[in-house]
């Protein structure tokens, strides 16, 4: 292993893949070091996949280790650049545009299903879009490739095996624990081996899992950041019936909504029809909600998941968002022995806890076995409570049956994509020679966009370099 090389990838997540990729299409020369503190994706197996329960394993298979936490992801691409990032206020609409086709184009070729969901249904979308209107919620447009959670982890693992083919070397099991800067430039990484490598060029691709890792970092070596977003909310189970006409006709509605009493941002998102809520750990153990559709018919279930997340935007002195959405999260897990909470609607609207006995009166059969019956209310503000409230009930216009009593609604989903890194078109950060891409940098939040961003950064490096 060579330790130095021209290009250093943090992270091999859909945004450190691609960007490999586009490295070696474009510059095969080039020497390209990726460091990736999970496994690599043969190696990456979640034992709750078949026991159900979680085993708690270090790092967690789900969202460590070669595709990052794409490789167990449901695979639902978003094809319009309004949703899953900020690469239009980055790079510009268009910009934007062309790299998501571009980006879509490689899911295609290695294997990706052509079908695309949430374009044919013209009279069925204007109907549900009136009624969105009626309800004051908007509708967001977005076709939807789906890869599946098994197809997806199939595309990935052709993609590892395509840049290893291509002279790639990647270090698993391997973090990177500092970035070294000399006289104000980005020269190399440490890694918790002990090792140290150089680079002209260094990518932080850390994913959300890296996220307080970056934070931290760009703290101590000066680089600028400004405090983002926390989306707080729950995940939401009904009966596929209660959602079909949204789910055949968009396949993912995505909903907007700016609650009366607080004038809240709450917005839907991560539909699964016929899925599976599932369980999702983050460093220390901390227990996250959140949801998974597999495409083979075998895994399909009776229940639609999506999630509701409530949209904060903290001021001064508050800078630490992430820390805010994490003791909620561990607020959940303290009263449900590690676990997720689940509570029906109507528990939810009346103040009471939910039952294992009054679980089980429903039509509704709740999909993830081990989550404990609680109440939200001892978990949430005040304000969240409300505001998921106001949401639910204005969502019942345009999909009825949702605002049932019967209606589950898991604790806690948390987005942690709040460290907002400052970084130019190249995604250069303050900082000479480190660039920053990807949702841990607060750039993306989806897989497409994080792919995007990947192709985007390999083409401004190999720029410089040429320069
Ligand atoms: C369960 C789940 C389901 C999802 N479903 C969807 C979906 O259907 N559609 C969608 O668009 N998005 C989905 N997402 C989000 C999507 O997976 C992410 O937006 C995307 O993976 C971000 O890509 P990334 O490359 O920025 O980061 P990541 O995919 O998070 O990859 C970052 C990688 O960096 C590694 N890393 C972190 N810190 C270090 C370090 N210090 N040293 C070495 N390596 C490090 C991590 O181990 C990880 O492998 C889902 C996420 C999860 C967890």
């Amino acid at each position: 292993m060579a330790n130095n090389v021209d290009v250093i990838i943090i992270g091999a997540g859909p945004g450190g893949i691609f960007c490999a990729y586009e490295l070696m299409e474009k510059r095969p020369d080039l020497k390209v070091l990726m460091i990736e503190k999970g496994r690599s994706i043969e190696k990456r197996n979640c034992p709750k996949r078949v026991t159900k329960t979680c085993a708690g394993c270090k790092p967690c298979s789900i969202t460590t280790g070669f595709a990052g936490a794409g490789a167990f992801s449901d695979g639902k691409l978003s094809l319009s650049p309004d949703v899953g990032g900020n690469l239009p206020e980055i790079l510009g609409y268009d910009k934007a545009t062309e790299l998501i086709h571009e980006s879509d184009e490689i899911y295609i070729k290695f294997g990706a299903d052509k079908s695309v969901y949430g374009i044919d249904k013209e009279a069925e979308i204007r109907e549900i879009r009136r009624k969105a209107i009626n309800a004051n919620l908007k509708l967001v447009e977005c076709p939807i490739r789906h890869l599946g959670t098994e197809e997806g982890y199939k595309i990935y693992s052709k993609l590892q095996e395509h840049v290893l083919s291509k002279g790639v070397e990647i270090l698993f099991n391997t973090m990177v624990t500092d970035i070294i800067v000399e006289d104000g430039v980005a020269i190399g990484v440490k890694t918790d081996k002990g090792e140290e490598y150089r680079a002209k060029e260094i990518v932080s691709a850390v994913g959300r899992e890296g996220a307080d890792w970056f934070k931290d970092k760009c703290e101590e070596i000066g680089i600028e950041t400004k405090p983002g977003t926390v989306d707080v909310g729950v995940r939401v189970e009904v009966r596929d019936e209660v959602m079909q006409f949204l789910n055949e006709n968009l396949y993912e509605a995505k909903l907007i909504y700016h609650t009366p009493t607080f004038d809240d941002k709450v917005r839907t998102f991560c539909t699964n029809p016929s899925g599976e809520v599932a369980t999702e750990y983050y460093e220390g153990g901390l227990a996250v909600v959140n949801g998974h559709a597999y495409k083979g018919k075998e895994f399909k279930t009776n229940n639609t998941n999506f999630a509701l997340l409530v949209s904060k935007n903290f001021t001064k002195p508050f800078k630490t968002p992430i820390e805010y959405g994490k003791k909620i999260a561990e607020l959940s897990n303290m009263l449900c022995g590690g676990k997720i909470l689940v509570q029906t609607y109507g528990d939810f609207r009346r103040g009471r806890r939910t039952t294992e006995e009054r679980l089980c009166r429903n039509n509704l059969i709740p999909t993830l076995k081990d989550a404990v019956p609680g109440d939200l209310s001892l978990v949430f503000p005040h304000r969240i409570m409300v505001d998921l409230d106001e949401m639910i009930q204005a969502l019942d216009k345009v999909t009825p049956g949702l605002a049932s009593d019967e209606t589950l609604l898991y604790g806690v989903e948390v987005k942690f994509y709040s460290n907002k890194v400052i970084v130019n078109k190249d995604f250069e950060t303050s900082i000479k020679g480190l660039r920053a891409i990807g949702d841990g940098a607060g750039v993306t939040r989806g897989l497409q966009q994080a792919s995007a961003n990947g192709l985007s950064v390999a083409r401004s490096i190999i720029k410089t370099l040429e320069a």
